[in-house]
């Protein structure tokens, strides 16, 4: 049971770069506000997977827009994940989404506008009975309407230190100079593109994680949500 009661329909966008800890601030904050929280990064990937899976290469754009609109339709979302539904069997995907090539790969798609427009409405779809998302675009392109907005960072050797540590504590082996260069390019990658960067919206508040804890960083935006009446102690 949640300590807050939360106006009908709020969305809260959480935006920022790789490593910056919104999918881990999303969660705590959901889970304090009985919300569902929508991880758009795993939208991404499970594109990126899919297409890999179905042996589309990301390098031919066309072979990925070809396949675009069936893997749309056989993905599921749930609060708990993302599921693959074929012939009425689902099969939960999102631990296989999570690792660095399946990264690697949604940073490919991301960049592919056709691919954004068609994710486009399935994220406003999930966002329509009030949620939190995070991602990289949903202040400014998916939810600009959202009545919160975070943007989040951290410094770059932070955020791939924090990568560095998640991957050590699943007992995988993790080079920390690797990920940070990969981070380097996901990051040029994401601000780079043409379509919907990575940006911040004009109305954003910005939070810089480098050096708080997330508990802080979950009570500072529980205090804004609380000055702004859009949630209050029960
Ligand atoms: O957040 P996560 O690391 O899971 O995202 C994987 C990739 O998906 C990002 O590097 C980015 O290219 C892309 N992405 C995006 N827009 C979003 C969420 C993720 O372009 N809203």
């Amino acid at each position: 049971m949640s300590r807050w009661q939360v106006i009908d329909g709020l969305q809260i966008a959480i935006d920022g770069p790789s490593g910056s800890g919104k999918g881990t601030i999303a969660a705590l904050v959901g889970a304090e506000l009985a919300l569902p929280v929508l991880d758009t990064g795993l939208l991404y990937r499970y594109i990126g997977w899919r297409a890999a899976e179905q042996g589309v290469s990301l390098d031919d754009e066309n072979a990925v827009l070809s396949m675009l609109d069936r893997a749309i339709a056989s993905m599921l979302w749930k609060p708990q994940g993302i599921f693959l539904k074929e012939a009425d069997v689902e099969k939960d995907c999102t631990s296989q989404l999570r690792d660095e090539n399946a990264g690697a790969r949604a940073s490919q798609v991301a960049a592919m506008p056709q691919v954004r427009a068609a994710l486009l409405g399935v994220q406003r779809d999930i966002a329509k009975m009030g949620c939190i998302m995070d991602g990289r675009d949903i202040g400014t392109v998916v939810l600009p309407d959202a009545q919160a907005k975070f943007f989040l960072t951290a410094s770059q050797r932070e955020r791939a230190r924090r990568r560095w540590s998640q991957l050590k504590a699943k007992g995988e082996d993790a080079d920390l100079e690797r990920i940070a260069a990969e981070l380097k390019a996901r990051d040029a990658r994401d601000k780079d593109r043409d379509c919907a960067p990575l940006e911040k919206a004009v109305d954003v508040i910005h939070i810089d994680s480098t050096t708080m804890r997330m508990d802080d960083v979950v009570d500072r935006i529980l205090n804004i949500l609380e000055r702004r009446k859009l949630i209050k102690k029960l």
